[in-house]
């Protein structure tokens, strides 16, 4: 029950509510506290307010899944207001894949709903000696005895905890068995197929024993200026209807839209990263997906991008009763793929077979765990089992590329931790290392890399190598400029302007994850027009300027707690095959990523050590403790 209650909202205007919850799961302990108000303006939310509370209260060398790691789930000033995709929160913590900090985003309900239950955050402490959920109806708070659900998908999960509550619009955030049974790549998932899905935060989360987090809020988020932000809210909305991408392009084929672009340019990484054109694109790309599998787009709270894709199998059943979120629809509907996905399952594989790559997504989400680190890790396999280093004795089946049989049957061993799935679940760098050929190993800081092959984009490479929480395209999408022409064209073959390019890039992204909007708003608006929003909802005078700052001083803040961590010098590369192992036939035939021509400019405009180390001088600048 709660304790300690604060008062929270002196000083603060709108956008934040002013109020963190502390739940201490070991001794089972929960206390509402005051936001920290000069941390809230100088990080804004989500992934900055996360990572400086992670910074202050969490020892950077402690073992991830160890009940010392804290699990924070953080909202933005903008989460829960009607700002256009203004739906995320991000979950902040250790990674169990990674030991990196990392920021896992998720849209959908459940972040709008911790807001309108009154609540910037949740801090997650300790360990609980049994399972154990957590439930929040405004202020009504407690922990309750989750044994019943453990063992549960994530779909049973929600759908059990709604109708024991006796709440039916309660929003849960969960584990499924991938968390419960520590699966390196376990991700947290809401509204049934929304996950926070890299870097093994739901294997944080089953570790704490603590399977949901189910919130119901009928409140509202409160706004310094509302007339103010409505115009700004509606003049943003205006923009983002004359863009190709966010007015036609993501609502007609989703995510998927860029399989065919990427295959295209010959960067889509095919077999391991062994090619980068895969002969079956047009198999699993968004035209095919919405000309036979599509029911309907789907928007998460306040989006009028609508990117989601709600999908159905073939079969005599599947266009009747078509609503998604009801158990009798299970099997034959759901959502997705996107288009990671799809790349990480479907090309990384070889395999072309579409059904498959919509039923593995689905088990993926109702396991909870992340297709994209699964997908590759399976790659890595793969690759292996080709070149005969580890055989049927090993793998129980043939993980020939290709297989749609394996990718179904192993995702459901790696849930379980099954025979040979208990050692894709350890992540592709701890199997490949295991049979002694980290080579094969596609990524960084132990995060595969996603879709793009960093040979045929050459700033993705750099992008990928200095991402804080590994391998990520959504840290710095360099994709934008290089490939899509936003907001203007670059080379993608050439290193020249990438330091740069990347540098801004990853400190408006950070500045935008800070907000509580979606990333995909930059496809079509950019930074200025998301901020009068900011300004209109806190109260809070910020201007592009000290906006852009904010997110340069939540990259140093990453980079700085995991240099603690032991991640700093070094860790800044790639590969040796993105390095010296140039790309086989297609329009980027021949090339290698060309990191050395980008990492030291890219330094010298971090004003960084010539070795990358942060600066007494650049910590200075941020106000950096
Ligand atoms: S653009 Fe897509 S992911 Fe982003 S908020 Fe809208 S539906 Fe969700």
């Amino acid at each position: 029950m709660i304790g300690d209650q604060a008062g929270t909202s002196g000083g603060i205007h709108g956008g934040w509510t002013g109020t963190v919850l502390r739940v201490n799961l070991s001794r089972a302990t929960i206390k509402k506290e005051s936001l920290r108000q000069d941390w809230a303006r100088e990080y804004v939310g989500g992934r900055g307010l996360g990572a400086r509370y992670l910074w202050e209260e969490s020892d950077p060398n402690v073992d991830p899944l160890s009940p010392k790691n804290k699990l924070l789930f953080v909202t933005g000033p903008l989460t829960g207001t009607n700002a256009s995709c203004g739906a995320r929160y991000m979950v902040v913590t250790k990674g169990a894949l990674t030991g990196a900090i990392t920021t896992s985003n998720s849209g959908g309900h459940w972040g709008p709903e911790l807001k309108c239950a009154g609540y910037d955050m949740i801090i997650v402490e300790g360990r609980a000696p049994r399972p154990t959920y957590l439930w929040i109806h405004n202020d009504e708070v407690e922990l309750r005895d989750a044994t019943h659900l453990w063992g549960k998908g994530v779909w049973d999960t929600e759908e059990m905890i709604r109708s024991e509550s006796g709440v039916p619009d309660t929003i849960v955030a969960s584990i499924g068995p991938a968390g419960e049974n520590l699966v390196r790549f376990a991700s947290i998932m809401n509204d049934l197929h929304r996950a926070a899905g890299r870097s093994g935060v739901g294997a944080v989360m089953g570790s704490k024993m603590l399977k949901a987090i189910a919130v119901r809020g009928t409140g509202g988020v409160k706004l310094a200026d509302a007339r103010g932000f409505m115009a700004a809210s509606w003049a943003m909305k205006a923009k983002l209807k004359e863009s190709a991408v966010t007015a036609e392009g993501l609502p007609t084929y989703g995510t998927e839209v860029l399989v065919n672009v990427i295959n295209e340019h010959g960067a889509m990484p095919t077999r391991n990263h062994t090619e980068t054109i895969f002969e079956k694109a047009e198999d699993i790309s968004g035209e095919t997906l919405t000309e036979t599998r599509l029911v309907a787009n789907k928007a998460c709270f306040a989006c009028t991008i609508a990117c989601g894709r709600v999908t159905k199998l073939p079969g005599e059943a599947s266009s009747k009763f078509m609503v998604n979120t009801n158990p009798r629809n299970w099997k034959i509907a759901g959502e997705g793929p996107e288009y990671e996905n799809a790349w990480a399952m479907g090309a990384d594989c070889g395999i072309g077979d579409l059904d498959a790559l919509i039923k593995t997504g689905w088990l993926c989400n109702d396991y909870g765990m992340d297709p994209i680190t699964y997908g590759a890790t399976l790659a890595a396999a793969m690759e292996m089992y080709e070149k005969e280093i580890i055989t049927n004795s090993i793998t129980g089946m043939p993980l020939r590329f290709g297989s749609a049989d394996a990718l179904v049957a192993m995702a459901e061993k790696v849930a379980f931790r099954d025979g040979f799935g208990d050692l894709l679940a350890e992540g592709s760098k701890r199997l490949t290392a295991r049979f002694g050929h980290p080579e094969f190993f596609m990524g960084v800081r132990g995060q595969e890399f996603p879709a793009y092959d960093s040979r045929a984009i050459q700033g993705m490479g750099l992008g990928y190598a200095t991402s804080n929480r590994g391998a990520c395209h959504l840290k710095s999408y360099t994709v934008s400029p290089e490939i899509l022409g936003i907001p203007t064209k670059m080379d993608p073959h050439v290193t020249e302007g990438k330091a740069e390019i990347t540098k801004i890039f990853q400190d408006i992204t950070s500045a935008v994850d800070a907000t509580g909007l979606c990333l995909f708003l930059t496809f079509g608006v950019g930074l200025e027009e998301m901020l009068p929003q900011l300004v209109a909802a806190t109260g809070v005078s910020y201007t592009m300027d000290s906006l852009t700052q904010a997110g340069e001083r939540i990259w140093n803040l990453e980079r700085l707690w995991n240099e603690r961590a032991g991640l700093g010098k070094g860790s800044d590369t790639l590969p040796k095959r993105m390095l010296e192992q140039p790309i086989p036939s297609g329009p980027a035939k021949g090339m290698v990523n060309r990191l050395g021509e980008m990492l030291p400019e890219y330094y010298r405009l971090r004003g960084w050590t010539a070795d990358g180390k942060v600066t007494a001088a650049k910590r200075k600048e941020l106000g950096l403790v």
